[in-house]
């Protein structure tokens, strides 16, 4: 190649790269061109979907990027980021947009990390879960002084207080008996939740999502379930409400995982607050109710936390370009925890998918269940593990299993059909919506007594 033809392609090339990143708050309308923008450049690793309209009717835009768009694959984990739930945190959706451009660009540069995850991994980005408020922040602009406007949907609704409250259902359920997953909605649940939210819960209900983070600004910190404490104290009188999950340790890991990629949230002192190793339980800084953090652990396989991810929530166009550089290892390093733990199949005698499979493990008194297509994603920390899987109808089947640091261990459950129809079906699950097992009450006086005798009870420090 002649030396001036090399000059040109390199100048070529530095130029469509400077084009790329664009570093400017996006409006609505610039959002979605923006997402379609991505789609169009990577037309075979996304696609752009919309899982329902805001109270002013914008659409709630998600892109998704996979090997095989719009299907699920067998074995690959779906996760989902979600920004902009408070309409003037407006960090996560510039941060989600640049991370679109930033998956294609990388993929299409021939990126091996980033390919291996796109090839491996399905990943749903919601950029703004509430466009309504945003633009109201937007019309104010950065500007500290202001600091609720726009926080709210249009209907003047907090969000992230939106949700069925789940929390005091397992907190009866923690006294008396009862499991601590996939806990039933409220009958009038739609009625009772904004349009946004109840977008979301019908994607959240609609997928097998396995992990998730939802984007918030305000301060530096990566926050993990639960929110909501046993007892309730005002933010900044006394943190000690410490309210943990009995997956306590692996979201203490998925939280560090993503203040130590981070640029700076892993030093701790942010925006005058102290949070060691830049991470905090969230009822322990300050308990929230109705929450989705709370929700997606509740309900749902999908284990979220949520990210603050910057002191200032309306950051001037100025400091987007080192917000990014500050998130983006972060951003991927934390999809990237996706593949750990075990995953596998769940199948009858006759290579039947088993769907809503309760996969349970030993010492950790919370389940998961496997997915429509009967495969089932458990995130665990290394380490050698009882498992065991239950459906309705087949003997359990338990197995020992070691977990390395690296790489999810394939587990698969092959269920014989049990021969005593009488045979007890531990948490009998009933198949819900999305092949989810949804228990539709408080399990009969029986069979909760025989739950408490079978999995030590989590105690929960006041
Ligand atoms: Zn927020």
């Amino acid at each position: 190649m002649s030396g001036l033809l090399s000059v040109f392609l390199h100048l070529l090339l530095f130029f469509k790269l400077a084009a790329l990143v664009t570093f400017r708050h996006h409006h609505y309308d610039d959002l979605m061109r923006t997402l379609y923008k991505v789609h169009n450049e990577c037309p075979y690793i996304t696609r752009v979907y919309s899982i329902g309209r805001s109270v002013k009717g914008r659409h709630l835009y998600v892109l998704e990027f996979s090997d095989r768009p719009g299907i699920h694959e067998r074995l690959e984990p779906e996760v989902k980021y979600v920004g902009n739930m408070h309409g003037d945190e407006v960090l996560g959706r510039e941060l989600l947009l640049q991370l679109s451009e930033f998956l294609c660009e990388e993929y299409l540069n021939g990126n091996q990390r980033i390919t291996q995850l796109i090839e491996s991994t399905r990943i749903h980005i919601l950029p703004s879960m509430n466009p309504d408020g945003y633009e109201v922040a937007a019309a104010q602009g950065p500007d500290d002084s202001q600091y609720l406007v726009g926080r709210n949907n249009a209907n003047g609704v907090d969000l992230n207080r939106n949700f069925p409250d789940l929390n005091t259902y397992f907190y009866y359920n923690e006294k008396y008996g009862g499991p601590n997953h996939h806990l039933p909605l409220p009958d009038n649940w739609k009625s009772q939740v904004e349009v946004e939210t109840r977008a979301v819960i019908q994607w959240i209900r609609s997928f097998n999502f396995v992990l998730s983070a939802n984007l918030h600004g305000g301060a530096v910190v990566a926050n993990y379930p639960y929110d909501k404490s046993l007892e309730h104290r005002v933010r900044g009188f006394r943190r000690t409400a410490n309210t943990p999950t009995p997956d306590d340790k692996l979201f203490q890991k998925l939280a560090k995982v993503y203040s130590y990629a981070h640029g700076w949230m892993y030093r701790g002192w942010n925006c005058g607050d102290y949070f060691p190793d830049g991470i905090t339980n969230g009822a322990s800084w300050y308990s929230l109710s109705k929450g989705m953090q709370d929700f997606n652990y509740l309900h749902t396989n999908c284990f979220e936390i949520t990210l603050e991810l910057s002191c200032n929530k309306f950051p001037r166009q100025e400091e987007l370009h080192r917000e990014w550089l500050g998130n983006r290892e972060a951003l991927i390093q934390f999809l990237e925890q996706v593949h750990q733990g075990i995953k596998g199949m769940v199948l009858d005698e006759n290579y039947n998918n088993l769907a809503g499979a309760v996969i349970s493990v030993s010492g950790i008194n919370h389940d998961i269940t496997s997915g429509d297509h009967g495969d089932y994603f458990r995130l665990l920390l290394p380490g050698t593990y009882t498992v065991t899987a239950t459906a309705p109808g087949f003997d359990p089947e338990t197995v020992s299993v070691t977990v390395g640091p690296a790489e999810p261990k394939l587990v698969d459950f092959h269920l014989k059909r049990s021969l005593s129809p009488a045979a007890p079906t531990r948490k009998a699950p009933n198949k819900g919506q999305g092949g989810r097992v949804l228990p539709k009450k408080v399990q009969p006086r029986g069979t909760r007594k025989k739950e408490v005798e079978r999995q030590q009870p989590r105690e929960i420090p006041a």
